[in-house]
């Protein structure tokens, strides 16, 4: 990158430099990613509060052909700031369609749910309902099986539409989550508003239950408000024995986090739904 200083002179940032090439190629290779097929979708297990598996949740990887994995942490915001979202995020709803008839015409997997994360360029796409009517006309899958996870920066701008948009989809049988709920600044303006059905309780909040007494105060009022809103509570990021119990004592009603299960694979997540409950 040229740089111009304040005396006029122009100089040279090797380090600013080698940092927009990266970038610069990254985006190229995420551009080819859906074509080379180097998208995999793994599986996260959501349980009740038997510890019984009812869902999971679809996670992004890519294999990139010569760094190996990359995180979704990096390239998702580039695939957003980019619209690479779009194609992304459709290849992810596709894939989680055919993953849910894949589950529908097994009697053991036949009830799992899959929450699939929508961005919200995603969601604000003239066609999204279109398109997901689309996808799950052509896989077959069941609409009552599809749960969309939403996150506050989709409801920046007009709301009125996000709520009509999110009523066309109820309508077809589309569930909703209200993800990393606690972390904006206006969450509880929106649960008013929302049709939704679920909210999940970020893990900052949970990661640090069994020492933290303001996060534990925190979770107990996230779960008791969505208990009398009449919304199904889910808690994520629960690693251990005792984040479990805690939440089980709040009757939260269902869970996610490494406790249970890691990310998996598709074959891997029938497995685990068959194992017994982790209690
Ligand atoms: P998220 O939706 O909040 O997903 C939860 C993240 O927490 C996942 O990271 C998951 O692997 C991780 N996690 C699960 N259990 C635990 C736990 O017990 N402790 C801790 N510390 N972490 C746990 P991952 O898979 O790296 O995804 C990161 C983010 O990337 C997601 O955050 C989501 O915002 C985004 N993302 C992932 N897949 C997709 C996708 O298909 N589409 C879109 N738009 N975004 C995606
Ligand atoms: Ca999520
Ligand atoms: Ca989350
Ligand atoms: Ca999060």
């Amino acid at each position: 990158a040229k740089l111009t200083s304040p005396n006029g002179l122009r100089f040279y940032d090797p380090a600013v430099q080698a940092e927009l090439e990266a970038r610069t190629s990254l985006e190229h290779d995420l551009r080819l990613a859906i074509e080379r097929q180097e998208f995999v979708l793994v599986y996260q297990s959501q349980v009740d509060s038997l510890g019984r598996t009812i869902g999971a949740e679809a996670l992004i990887r890519w294999e990139h052909p010569r760094n190996g994995f990359v995180s979704p942490g990096t390239f998702i915001p580039l695939a957003e700031e980019t619209g690479l979202i779009v194609p992304i995020g459709n290849w992810v709803l596709e894939a989680a369609c055919e993953q849910l008839v894949a589950w529908a015409n097994d009697e053991h997997t036949k009830h799992l749910t899959l929450a699939v994360n929508v961005s919200a360029i995603q969601f604000q796409q003239p066609d999204f309902v279109d398109t997901v009517c689309a996808m799950l006309t052509k896989s077959g899958a069941s609409a009552h099986r599809l749960k969309l996870e939403l996150t506050e920066s989709t409801m920046i701008g007009k709301v009125d539409n996000i709520i009509a948009r999110m009523h066309q989809l109820k309508a077809l049988g589309v569930s909703f989550s209200l993800d990393d709920f606690g972390t904006g600044y206006s969450s509880l303006q929106y649960l008013k508003r929302l049709p939704l059905d679920q909210i999940k309780i970020d893990q900052s909040f949970v990661c640090k239950l069994h020492r933290d007494t303001d996060d534990k105060a925190i979770v107990q009022t996230i779960i008791a408000m969505g208990h009398s809103l009449g919304l199904q509570v889910i808690a994520e990021g629960v690693e251990n024995l005792e984040h479990w119990r805690y939440l089980n004592e709040h009757q939260c009603h269902a869970y996610q986090g490494y406790y249970f299960c890691k990310p998996v694979s598709a074959t891997e997540m029938v497995l685990r739904s068959l194992a017994p409950p982790r209690m």
